[in-house]
């Protein structure tokens, strides 16, 4: 068996690994690549194998960077079954036709290409086959089971049993104690394991201290009367933070009084998944859903669907927070509020979540004092403040910890999804600790199970 990297290998974007068994070609997650630009050139390249040879396709989760390319596979000629668990296919069908409608409206304004047609989309969700957490499926002669990585909604980490070997691929894997959310599983004893290495050298803070770390932020941000802009991945992230500011407002009371906006479709589209499939919930989350608390509702909570109520948050007056898309500020909604507060000194933005380079939020997480926007230039004067316990990934100490979860740590360690240095340093630390074999691969590089 052999493993081939098509992408997130030395940056954090575009996952696509390629498993040769002696018998069967298996992909593991077909993301896009997004740095920044919404869709980068490098998505619009062919596969550097034919997709008509794939038999099946397993999915980690439905991040854009696992999945996005799939309807470009689907449309390349791959006719095999697409694997991942209800979540997560549900979600990927959302983040599908919301890249979509993004490509569009980008199209329209830079002639930038759509990578695909709302037929590929309707053709690819032709060839799901949800599988649950837990239940070893076949493909061939491989037997494939997923597992709960903890990351966000329906997510998993791959293990995949063939020729007489074992292998795994952790997906994205999720941070410690996250609310809604279980904690990841245990991975068993492999061969080899193709490992994320997003915060491969970071330490978050406490994750304990994540709800009080919010309220903090929250609460400077209200006293210097401004708008908080809070960019916020729609899947998880956002409804991790509503969860929270939630319990704030309604057990805790300790949330100052003002209004609050949830402006992204593609998150409020996502809510019914996550009110569907309960039995992800972790303890709390199923205490609070067996109360009949609606965990993504509270008074001063607003939904703005609309491109009309979103625009009327303007009149709204300070101090008040937005939630919007996208995370990583290369488009989406938070662009029109950057557009508008961040040259505004009693505004405040909040960094939640893995900035990559080239976009809009690394270079004010880095301290940009002027960045453009639509072509106009904007001077920073809001107050930047970042929280890593909020993050989706695990850090360092999460990521060594589990890699070593079995009791055997794997034969060999591929770091994928981490920029150059937090993978080598990942990759350091892993043979330091567990005496075993690690590789960085480079793009289209091949590894051999052994
Ligand atoms: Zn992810």
């Amino acid at each position: 068996m052999k493993v081939t990297f098509f992408g997130a290998a030395h940056e954090v974007t575009g996952s696509c690994h390629l498993i040769e068994t002696k018998t069967e070609k298996i992909l593991f997650d077909c993301g896009m690549f997004q740095g920044g630009q919404f869709n980068e050139q490098k998505n619009h390249e062919d596969f550097q194998f034919d997709p008509r040879t794939i038999d099946a396709i397993v999915v980690s989760h439905a991040h854009l960077d696992h999945t996005g390319r799939i309807p470009k596979l689907v449309r390349d000629g791959f006719r095999g079954p697409i694997y991942g668990t209800n979540g997560t296919l549900e979600l990927a069908e959302l983040i599908w036709k919301d890249a979509y409608h993004i490509m569009t409206y980008n199209n329209k304004k830079t002639e930038d290409p759509v990578l695909y047609t709302e037929e590929d989309i309707a053709q690819a969700m032709s060839q799901q086959h949800p599988v649950s957490y837990r239940e070893p499926f076949s493909i061939g002669n491989a037997t494939v089971v997923l597992k709960d990585a903890g990351h966000i909604f329906g997510s998993s980490f791959i293990e995949l049993t063939a020729d007489g070997k074992k292998i795994a691929f952790s997906g994205d894997m999720g941070n410690e104690n996250v609310p809604i959310l279980q904690d990841s599983e245990s991975l068993d004893s492999v061969d080899l394991l193709i490992c994320e290495s997003t915060y491969g050298d970071r330490v978050h803070e406490d994750e304990n201290m994540r709800k009080e770390i919010l309220l903090k932020l929250v609460k400077e941000g209200v006293q210097r009367g401004g708008t908080i802009m809070m960019p916020a991945f729609s899947l998880e992230r956002t409804q991790e933070i509503l969860y929270m500011l939630d319990e704030m407002a309604e057990e805790d009371k300790t949330l100052p009084h003002f209004p609050i906006f949830l402006d992204s479709p593609l998150a409020i589209d996502a809510l019914p998944t996550y009110t569907k499939y309960t039995e992800y919930y972790d303890k709390d989350a199923t205490a609070k859903y067996k109360k009949g608390d609606d965990f993504f509702e509270f008074n001063q909570l607003t939904i703005t669907r609309s491109v009309e109520e979103s625009k009327g948050i303007n009149d709204v007056p300070p101090p008040k927070m937005i939630i919007a898309g996208s995370g990583m500020m290369n488009g989406g909604r938070i662009m029109h509020h950057a557009l508008r507060y961040l040259s505004d000194p009693k505004s405040t933005l909040i960094i939640v979540g893995y900035q990559a380079e080239g976009t809009l939020g690394r270079r004010l997480y880095e301290g940009a004092e002027q960045v453009r926007i639509f072509n106009e230039h904007i001077p920073v004067h809001c107050t930047i403040k970042a929280i890593g316990a909020l993050s989706a990934h695990g850090d360092q100490n999460k990521m060594l910890e589990w890699i070593g979860s079995s009791g055997t740590a794997p034969k060999k360690v591929c770091f994928v999804h981490g920029d150059e240095h937090a993978a080598t340093e990942l990759a350091h630390k892993t043979r330091d600790r567990y005496g075993v074999k690690t590789v960085v691969p480079a793009f289209g590089e091949t590894v051999e199970v052994e």
